[in-house]
C-alpha cells in the first residue's frame, strides 16, 4: 500500500476496457495507483501491475469513497466507471442517469472534503448527437439523442459546476470509437453482450458467432454504411496520462475530441479485417440501428494543441490486428472464458 503521504490517483472503472490500458501504461510509468471497481463490466485479470492496488466495490458507497479518500493521499481521480450500451440506455434510462450522472457525485463530493482537485473524465461522442458537419470540432453543439449521451453531458456540465464553486478542475475526454487491445495481446475488449463492431467482426472468425450483420447499407455516405473514427485504445490511454500532466501543471479545465480525424466505414472495417485476418467474414444486411448517426469523425486538432497529442495509430490497421491476436490467445482469450 503507497504511504498516506505518497501522492495516489484513484481509477474508477480501472478493471474496465479503457481503464485497464491506462492503468496498465500508468502503472508502467511508475504511477502509484488505486482502482476502484465493482467487477460487474470489469474483469480482475485485467489489472496485470503487481503494483495496483484493486479496490472491490462500487463508487455509490459513500463509506468506501471516504475510506479510500482517509488511506490514500488521492491527488487525482480518473473515472472510466459507467455504463455504455446505447440500446440499453434507451430502454432503462434510468440505471443511465443514477450511474453514470448521479453516482459520481459521491466522488465529487468526497474530492471536495479531501482538497483533490483534478478529475479527467471518459466523456464521448455521444454528447454531440447527430452532428452538422463532420469532422466534429468541440465547439459543435452538445445535443445527445439518447440517455447514454444525456448521461455523460450532464456529468461533464456538473464538472463545469464544480470547477466554478470547488476549484476542482477536469479533462472531458471525448472518445470516438475506442478499439483494438495491448500489442502483447494481454488486455483487450471483453464485452457482455458484445455489441463493437470490430470485436464481432473477428468473433465471426473464430465461430463465436456465426456471422455479423451489417446496420443499414443506404446511408447518405460513399459506400452506403456508417462511418466513424476508430482510435486505438492504447491512444486513448496515452491521452489520459498528458490529460493528467496538464491539469498536474495548473492549467485550467478542458474538454477535447480524441479520435483519429478520419472516417472509416463499416464495409471498410470488414474489407480491412479480410485483408488482415486472409479471411472471409460470413456477412448479412440488416436495417439500420436505431440511433446510429451516418458520420462521426473527430476534429482532434485542439488535443494536439493542449496535449501534444496526437494518434499513433493512424489508421485502423493496429486496432484490428492487435484485437485479433487478442480475441485468440490460447487462454481461449477472454478473461472469464
Ligand atoms: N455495426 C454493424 N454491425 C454490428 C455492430 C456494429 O453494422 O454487428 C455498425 C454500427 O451500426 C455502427 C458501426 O458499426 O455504424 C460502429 O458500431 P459500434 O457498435 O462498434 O460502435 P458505436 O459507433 O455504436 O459506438
Amino acid at each position: 500500500m503507497p504511504p498516506k503521504s505518497k501522492k495516489t490517483i484513484l481509477v474508477t472503472g480501472g478493471a474496465g476496457y479503457i481503464g485497464s490500458h491506462t492503468v496498465r501504461m500508468m502503472a508502467e510509468q511508475g504511477y502509484p495507483l488505486v482502482v476502484l471497481d465493482n467487477l460487474v463490466y470489469g474483469h480482475e485479470k485485467a489489472i496485470v501491475n503487481d503494483s495496483v492496488q484493486l479496490i472491490k466495490g462500487g463508487i455509490e458507497d459513500k463509506a468506501l469513497v471516504e475510506s479510500i479518500f482517509e488511506e490514500y493521499h488521492i491527488e487525482a481521480v480518473i473515472h472510466f466507471a459507467a455504463y455504455a450500451f446505447v440500446g440499453e440506455s434507451v430502454e432503462d434510462p434510468t440505471k443511465y442517469y443514477r450511474n453514470n450522472t448521479a453516482v459520481p457525485i459521491v466522488m465529487l463530493d468526497a474530492m471536495q472534503r479531501h482538497g483533490c482537485d483534478k478529475f479527467i473524465f471518459s466523456s464521448t461522442c455521444a454528447t454531440y448527437g447527430d452532428p452538422h458537419y463532420v469532422p466534429i470540432d468541440e465547439k459543435h453543439q452538445q445535443m445527445p439523442i439518447n440517455p447514454y449521451g444525456k448521461s455523460k453531458l450532464m456529468l461533464e456540465q456538473i464538472l463545469q459546476d464544480c470547477d466554478h464553486a470547488h476549484g476542482i478542475r477536469s479533462a472531458r475526454l471525448r472518445y470516438f470509437n475506442a478499439a483494438g487491445a495491448s500489442l502483447d495481446g494481454r488486455i483487450g475488449e471483453d464485452h457482455v453482450p458484445e455489441t463493437h463492431l470490430i470485436p464481432r467482426a473477428l468473433m465471426s472468425l473464430t465461430s463465436e458467432l456465426d456471422k455479423i450483420t451489417i446496420f443499414g447499407a443506404d446511408y447518405e455516405t460513399p459506400d452506403g454504411t456508417c462511418i466513424r473514427d476508430y482510435i486505438h485504445v492504447l491512444d486513448l490511454a496515452r491521452a489520459h496520462i498528458l490529460a493528467l500532466e496538464r491539469l498536474q501543471q495548473n492549467h485550467p479545465s478542458f474538454s477535447c475530441n480524441l479520435g483519429t480525424g478520419h472516417g472509416v466505414s463499416v464495409k471498410e472495417i470488414v474489407d480491412a479485417i479480410e485483408k488482415i485476418t486472409s479471411k472471409k467474414v460470413p456477412l448479412a444486411y440488416g436495417p439500420r440501428r436505431k440511433g446510429d448517426p451516418p458520420q462521426l469523425v473527430a476534429d482532434p486538432r485542439l488535443a494536439k494543441e493542449i496535449l501534444g497529442w496526437e494518434p499513433e495509430y493512424k489508421d485502423v490497421t493496429k486496432a484490428i490486428e492487435t484485437a485479433w491476436i487478442w480475441i485468440r490467445q490460447p487462454h481461449s482469450g477472454r478473461y472469464e472464458r
